[in-house]
């Protein structure tokens, strides 16, 4: 069977999020060997930028792209994007629409499918195709179980999916259309928004690295006791080249700034590896963490609820391991 599939694209200024190439490779993987198409949407302020995207996204195996160019799309939101989003659905006629779940691929995939009354799965983590079905496995239970379910009724149908779980796509050669801008159609149409941003303050994130996509990752909890102890966290977090997170606990306490905050209320994050410092393990904090691929876990009661989830633990005082293994990795 045959599907066609549009993945929302989303981006950072002038860079695609690693997560629009997931969704990429995510649909190119379920079309293939079949004649389904894998069409891209992405909205901007700037034609020039979203041109280099699409040309970016035609590279690694879209087979076209829609652009979205509007003042009001200088920010992604999902109000703005649903009025040209929703004239693309109308032409395309996808059988499946995959987005980031992200800020803006939350707020996004409910008012669509609100709008085009469809189903919709998020936070996806795998998707398989069986006999011809395409099913869609997603954590529940804060990361304690999963479950796989399949559409049913009418497409389009809505997915998000979850960062760091699928391989981006890469450069495919010899597979592109000889003019890029055959395969490049405008989708203008008003965005009208029902509200606008007046302001918007960028909070500190580490060495430009987004949490949600960091491949390496330094959490730090409420046994950090302090600002000062996140520096070490920091400093061992660069020499990994990752980014640093923290509990709750940490961010209730002034130790760092909430938007650091990992679990369930806060970010979901799907490192290589995840180093929790001084956290507890509590189920709010691992439903944001849990699907880390290796968790390495510092703490110095035996007993911390972490360990029972960590594939390597380390009992002992965070001010003296972290240090430690800074210290070993500058030797390298
Ligand atoms: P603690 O539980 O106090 O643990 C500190 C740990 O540090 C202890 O295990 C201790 O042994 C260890 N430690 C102390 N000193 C050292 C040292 N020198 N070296 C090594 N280890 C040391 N929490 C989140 O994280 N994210 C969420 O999104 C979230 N959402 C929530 C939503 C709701 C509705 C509720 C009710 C709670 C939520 N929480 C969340 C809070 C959560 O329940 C815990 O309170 C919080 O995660 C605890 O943070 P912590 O592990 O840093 O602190």
């Amino acid at each position: 069977m045959s599907h066609t599939i549009l993945v929302i694209a989303e981006h950072n200024q002038s860079a695609l999020r690693r997560v629009t190439l997931e969704a990429l490779q995510a649909a190119i993987d379920v079309v293939s060997g079949s004649s389904g198409t894998v069409h891209c949407f992405i909205a901007g302020k700037q034609e020039k930028e979203l041109q280099a995207s699409a040309e970016h996204l035609l590279r690694h195996g879209a087979q076209h792209c829609y652009l979205a160019v509007d003042e009001y799309h200088d920010s992604l939101q999902a109000l703005t994007s649903l009025p040209p989003l929703l004239v693309v659905i109308e032409d395309l006629k996808p059988d499946f629409i995959i987005a980031g779940h992200t800020v803006y691929g939350r707020e996004l995939a409910p008012r669509l499918a609100a709008r085009l009354a469809s189903g919709y799965i998020a936070d996806v983590t795998a998707i398989r195709v069986e006999n011809e079905q395409v099913l869609f496995t997603r954590p529940i239970y804060a990361g304690k179980a999963f479950e796989t379910r399949l559409f049913q009724g009418s497409s389009p149908h809505i997915v998000t999916l979850r960062p760091n779980n699928f391989l981006p796509a890469d450069e495919k050669n010899g597979e592109l259309f000889t003019d890029l801008s055959e395969a490049i159609s405008l989708a203008n149409q008003p965005a009208a928004p029902l509200s606008v941003i007046v302001e918007s303050v960028a909070k500190r994130i580490s060495k430009g690295i987004d949490l949600t996509e960091a491949d390496i990752i330094v959490a730090g909890g409420r046994g950090v006791q302090g600002s000062e102890g996140f520096k070490l966290l920091q400093e061992l977090a660069d020499e990994l080249g990752g980014a640093v997170g923290a509990s709750r606990g940490a961010c209730d306490a002034g130790y760092c700034d909430y938007s650091m905050q990992i679990g369930q209320t806060g970010k979901v994050v799907t490192p290589k590896l995840y180093i929790a410092c001084g956290i507890s393990g509590a189920i709010q904090h691992v439903a944001g963490m849990s699907q880390s691929h290796t968790i390495v876990a510092i703490n110095k009661d035996p007993e911390a609820p972490i360990f029972s989830i960590a594939d390597y633990g380390i009992v002992g005082d965070l001010f003296e391991i972290v240090p430690l293994l800074t210290a070993e990795l500058k030797k390298l």
